[in-house]
């Protein structure tokens, strides 16, 4: 048994149009089961464009499965061009949204200062961030996995209260797992993620520390993901790959059986 509830989230990335979103969506209520909502949350981190075709489905079909965005503005309307705002996603019910993610802060120039202004973006509109933080392979063969990964913890949480605080959901990848089939070992995850954890009691005190939910996420797969799981600090996954694969997502789900 698990101290929080599991949150196994597929972040689909740039891929899935709005008909093979619905598709994929259906594929996965076929087969999840009300068991398996109650042992785990399951969601799925979608482009903007399929947001309006999964919420009519999920709404429709009175699905358990939840969804959101992958990125949010940091302002809540005006002259943004190409930009989606909190306004917007909480209106088609997202209940997360990823933020700072490494491939935005890789390719978008995302900086701390800028993903603790989504990050309050989202909590301002009632939606909650899964904040994503996580080392370069660089950083990790220095041995600085750890102060890298709370400098970005400590940056994106920066004048939080700690009433939001305790809803953030936080994903720890570490950058060279990501997409290249080289995942953490299970002590390498629990190192980071229970660092995390104490750097929440730091900034805020016990009871936030225990609530929120740290998962790791990095070339995770059905096959991999008992071991991840049994670390006590560990309590889920962001999947990027394997999410687009219904049979291996709902494998993730049942990571316990
Ligand atoms: C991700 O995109 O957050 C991710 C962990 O990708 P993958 O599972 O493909 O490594």
């Amino acid at each position: 048994t698990h101290a929080r509830t599991p949150l196994m989230a597929g972040n689909w990335k740039m891929n899935l149009n709005h008909l093979e979103a619905i598709a994929h969506v259906q594929k996965l209520a076929f087969s999840l089961t009300d068991a398996d909502y109650e042992a785990v949350e399951v969601a799925v981190l979608a482009p903007f464009t399929d947001l309006r075709s999964v919420q009519t489905l999920v709404d429709g079909d009175k699905l358990k499965i939840k969804y959101g965005a992958q990125d949010i503005s940091a302002h809540d309307s005006g002259a943004y061009t190409g930009e989606v705002s909190g306004p917007m996603l909480a209106k088609l019910k997202c209940s997360y949204v990823a933020i700072g993610h490494s491939e935005r802060r890789e390719y978008h120039g995302e900086t701390d200062e800028l993903v603790n202004a989504k990050v309050k973006a989202a909590f301002r509109n009632d939606i909650v961030p899964i904040l994503c933080v996580g080392e370069g392979l660089d950083v990790r063969k220095a041995g600085r996995q750890v102060p890298h990964t709370l400098a970005q913890v400590d940056g994106a949480l920066a004048g939080l209260p700690a009433e939001q605080a305790a809803r953030i959901v936080i994903a720890y990848e570490p950058v060279w797992a990501i997409g290249t089939g080289e995942v953490a070992t299970p002590e390498d995850a629990q190192e980071v993620c229970a660092a995390i954890r104490g750097r929440l009691a730091e900034l805020y005190d016990a009871q936030v520390a225990d609530a929120v939910r740290i998962l790791y996420g990095g070339s995770v797969k059905a096959s991999n993901a008992a071991g991840i799981m049994a670390k006590p600090d560990v309590d889920g996954a962001l999947v990027g790959g394997a999410s687009l694969v219904a049979d291996e997502f709902v494998g993730i789900v049942r990571f316990d059986q």
